[in-house]
């Protein structure tokens, strides 16, 4: 894992994807930069990774400070060991019939792992994805697309969104704002997966916040089949899915079977 700077959430995250790495035995090695430092450290950290044949994952963590350039430094990552499956090469395989990624971005492959595990049918069902960011809401629709449902992709400038969503068999929301698909925007049994983190004010709870998704999931709950929670739900799958990549690596570094 290369940290750069010092956010309190990717602090956390990265705590906690240590701490899983731990309880699994996989080696975990973190490098931290300062908030100030240069592109190019970050790229020598990336390339000394990328060389050693002990490490099967390499891991930047984002958001990354404002004055380096992400696309610079994600396409440094080996393709080999891009477990958060942030390459460009990765992506573009991903879209295309026929072509195999060599890893799939961790929070959207979750997503379908938790589908496959409950038993629900994606193929010629209607999806709703919310968002179309690079690391979620994009991934997840070209998932969803190749196990063969009908994806719509929802976004800051679609008109109509609450109509586009209540058509929707599956919806994923990944927007970041909290609560935003309400009770009304839900087809009767749709199964929803929630990947919205929102910190909300809350003066009764011990930090003076709390975590919500982006879907009201007092109200969902009502309507919907199924939901994630928030927290829980999609955030350890996301690191349960970044440790798989791991070890689908390390097993294809190695030629095991
Ligand atoms: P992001 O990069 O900010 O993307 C948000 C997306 O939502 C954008 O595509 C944006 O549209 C769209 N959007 C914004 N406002 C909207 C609106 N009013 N109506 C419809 N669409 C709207 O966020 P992200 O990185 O994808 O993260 C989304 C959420 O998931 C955040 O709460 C984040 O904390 C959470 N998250 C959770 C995990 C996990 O492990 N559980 C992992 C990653 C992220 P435009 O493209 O038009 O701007």
């Amino acid at each position: 894992v290369i940290l750069v700077g010092d956010r309190k959430d990717s602090a956390t995250y990265v705590r906690n994807k240590k701490k899983a790495c731990e309880s699994v035995g996989i080696k975990s090695l973190e490098v931290r930069l300062a908030e100030d430092c240069s592109e190019e450290q970050v790229l020598k950290s990336i390339s000394c990774f990328n060389d050693d044949p002990s490490i099967h994952g390499i891991l930047v963590q984002l958001p990354l400070p404002s004055h380096m350039d992400e696309q610079n430094i994600l396409n440094a990552v080996s393709i080999e060991k891009d477990v958060d499956g942030f390459h460009p090469l990765n992506i573009g395989r991903l879209a295309m019939r026929g072509r195999e990624p060599l890893f799939v971005p961790c929070t959207p492959k979750g997503c379908i792992e938790l589908l496959h595990r409950y038993n629900v049918e994606i193929k010629g069902k209607r999806a709703v994805v919310i968002g179309r960011s690079n690391i979620v809401g994009m991934p997840a629709a070209l998932l969803l697309q190749r196990e063969d449902a009908t994806v719509s992709i929802i976004h800051s400038r679609t008109k109509n969104p609450e109509e586009i969503t209540r058509e929707a068999d599956i919806i994923i929301a990944a927007v970041g704002k909290p609560n935003m698909v309400r009770g009304s925007w839900i087809k009767p049994g749709a199964v929803i997966i929630d990947v919205g983190i929102n910190p909300v004010d809350d003066p009764n709870a011990p930090r003076g916040y709390r975590l919500v998704g982006d879907v009201c999931y007092e109200e969902a709950c009502q309507i919907a089949s199924a939901i994630t929670p928030v927290p829980g739900g999609v955030g350890p799958m996301t690191i349960a899915m970044l440790l798989s990549n791991t070890l689908i690596s390390a097993k294809r570094i190695h030629n095991f079977e």
